[in-house]
């Protein structure tokens, strides 16, 4: 799944969330955690699951990371989408 993929992503691949000073290359929005589009693998995946059962949100009024961003970097390389 490319970078073009992400609702972040204007044209000239100008990030509008000012992540890799506006300018991510390919390899930057695959292993971005901000990223919002089509599933670019399994992390990808259990995120939206975690998110729609809002579990999310109880993880994060914790104090020290959940290793989410971590785990979901790991399993989009792992078992990533094939375009
Ligand atoms: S994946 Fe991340 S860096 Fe790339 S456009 Fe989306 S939010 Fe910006």
């Amino acid at each position: 799944m490319s970078q073009k993929n992400c609702k972040h992503l204007m044209v000239k691949k100008f990030c509008v969330l000012g992540l890799f000073d506006h300018k991510p290359n390919k390899d930057d929005c695959l292993s971005c955690d901000k990223y919002e589009g089509d599933s670019r693998g399994l992390g990808d995946d259990v995120t939206k699951v975690i998110k729609k059962i809002g579990l999310d949100k109880l993880v994060s009024k914790k104090k020290k990371p959940c290793g989410c961003a971590k785990r979901r970097k790991a399993l989009n390389k792992t078992f990533a989408r094939k375009d």
